[in-house]
């Protein structure tokens, strides 16, 4: 029977079952497609990295003798449009069933649904293979509990899996060595630079270009920097071994002004593309770790199995418990518009002038900038989730629906009502200080709430506070932070909120 199998951007996993089997009569069809450049306007680089790797995965797999069909984002047979390739092909290639992996995001999983249910021949979609959990696990777990706490998901999964487990036991005596992940980075050990491929990009950016698709972001062409193929991917987790794991826990919340990774793994790309499966990105770094227990403590390891075994897979399983309503919420009612500067990295504020340029120059991000600098910034400032969620979703190289959403709309900018936060993630500016050297070299002064040169963190703060106070009341974890703005003299929490809202309505001239 001749098969039409379809592979899309975020599914190059050539360890897939599908490739261990060789048929002449099943097709494998990729396609770059404007359908995937312009549901929202990306990052360059991110466009670059799919692009590349989706033309790097059909080398491989053509290497390996399978028949496979390609159209490039200029070809001029390409329609461009997810429905018209697979009936182009089911024609072509005379198809009598077509065979697909299921997505990751709710928008293709409709929409491969739809186009299924019209075809006039069978049709079946397969698991992906690549997560620890089913799309439903999650939800399983958490039946009939109201609070979706990530750590109990957590401990299961270290249990069910076996995981850094001594029998019954966790390793190291302790479950979770998050205390241990909050240590300010003052350059008491030097942070190896990334590993950097330094591809030549400038074919596919002048394909990129040719074809008008409208992306933001910078980009250097000589030298791209992100892993584009498996043995590029394989590459990254061995450096990530070998140089940056004996740190990793230590500095996860760290933020510095001249590191832009510090220890971080700058895996998800790699692992949301499929190259590398979380699986072995875990067995590869605990084995490492016991081939140099003297060297490397388990909160470094535990700390990093945490965030793919634990954060990855809950953030999948809470996807797909809560759509599609999850798009639509926004719980706190926040309207506001993103300020120019999110596309051009230009304030005086110099904690998001380094957040915010370091993502337009890298695609990238490390986690406590994401949350606690950006996030909270838009939080504060209460801006509506569906510019937030637009935002990240086009900016980071990792950005893919079902990781990006429950983070931004979720855990950062509390739109979901605390389903993954028990409290929203703002601070004022001192947190920014305690974290990270920004403030040494900002335009304002971490010190002060209002003024010229008060940092704007701060009445944005308390405003934010005040303003969403009724809904926090019965809010155990909030109780403490309402207590403090509740002892704030009337005359002062005037001239704060004046302040900040002086600030919400010209961004732009902070
Ligand atoms: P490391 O710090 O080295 O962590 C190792 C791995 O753990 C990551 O590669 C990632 O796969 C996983 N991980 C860590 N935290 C999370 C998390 N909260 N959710 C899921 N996986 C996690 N991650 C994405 O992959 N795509 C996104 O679009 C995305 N958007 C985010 C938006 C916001 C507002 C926040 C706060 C976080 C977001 N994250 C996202 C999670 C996290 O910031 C990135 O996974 C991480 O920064 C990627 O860099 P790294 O590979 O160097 O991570
Ligand atoms: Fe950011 Fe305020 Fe610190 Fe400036 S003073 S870096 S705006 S937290």
């Amino acid at each position: 029977m001749k098969k039409l199998r379809l592979i899309l951007g975020d599914q190059l996993d050539s360890q897939h079952s599908w490739f261990q089997e060789y048929d002449d009569n099943t097709i494998y069809v990729m396609a770059e497609m404007r359908q995937e450049t312009d549901y929202v306007k990306h990052h360059i680089q991110k466009v670059v990295a799919f692009f590349l790797s989706m033309r790097n995965f059909y080398t491989t797999i053509k290497n390996l003798g399978h028949q496979t069909v390609y159209f490039q984002i200029t070809d001029s047979t390409n329609p461009q449009d997810l429905e018209k390739i697979i009936a182009l092909c089911i024609e072509k290639y005379k198809i009598e069933k077509f065979e697909y992996q299921f997505p990751d995001e709710y928008r293709l999983d409709e929409q491969l649904k739809t186009i299924c249910s019209k075809l006039k021949i069978d049709s079946e979609a397969f698991d992906s293979e690549h997560f620890y959990t089913t799309r439903h696990e999650l939800s399983d777990f958490f039946e009939g509990k109201k609070l979706l706490l990530m750590e109990n998901f957590y401990r299961n999964m270290r249990k069910k899996h076996h995981v850094l487990m001594d029998g019954s036991t966790p390793v190291g005596n302790q479950w979770n060595f998050d205390a241990n992940n909050r240590k300010k980075y003052k350059g008491e050990v030097p942070v190896p630079s990334e590993k950097n491929f330094q591809t030549n990009v400038s074919e596919i950016v002048a394909q990129i270009k040719k074809t008008n698709i409208v992306t933001f972001g910078n980009i250097d062409v000589q030298h791209f920097s992100w892993p584009t193929s498996r043995e590029q991917s394989l590459a990254v987790l061995d450096y990530f071994c070998k140089h940056l794991l004996k740190h990793f826990g230590d500095y996860e919340d760290a933020m510095h002004t001249d590191e832009k990774f510090l220890f971080h793994s700058r895996l998800s790309f790699a692992m949301n593309s499929k190259m590398l499966s979380p699986k072995e990105v875990i067995e590869t770094v605990i084995a490492f770790y016991h081939a140099h227990e003297t060297e490397i403590s388990i909160p470094q390891v535990e700390g990093f199995v945490r965030q793919i075994l634990g954060w990855r897979e809950y953030i999948r399983g809470i996807y797909w418990k809560e759509m599609p309503n999850y798009a639509q919420l926004n719980i706190l009612k926040n309207t506001n518009k993103l300020p120019d500067f999110f596309w051009t990295g230009n304030t005086k504020m110099n904690c998001m002038s380094h957040a915010l340029n370091q993502s337009l120059d890298e695609a990238y991000a490390h986690h406590i900038q994401r949350l606690m600098i950006i996030g909270n910034f838009t939080l504060l400032t209460q801006i509506h989730p569906d510019e937030v969620d637009a935002w990240y979703l086009g900016v980071y190289i990792d950005a893919i629906e079902w990781v990006e959403m429950p983070n931004t709309r979720g855990m950062s900018q509390y739109a979901d009502g605390g389903i993954i936060a028990t409290k929203p993630y703002v601070s004022s500016g001192s947190y920014i200080n305690k974290m990270s050297n920004n403030c040494a070299k900002c335009h304002y002064n971490v010190k002060e709430k209002f003024g010229d040169k008060a940092c704007p963190f701060n009445s944005l703060y308390w405003n934010f506070l005040d303003e969403k106070k009724e809904y926090f009341k019965g809010n155990q974890r909030m109780a403490m932070m309402l207590n403090l703005l509740n002892k704030i003299n009337p005359e002062e929490l005037y001239k704060i909120k004046t302040k900040a809202n002086a600030i919400i309505e010209n961004m732009d001239s902070y």
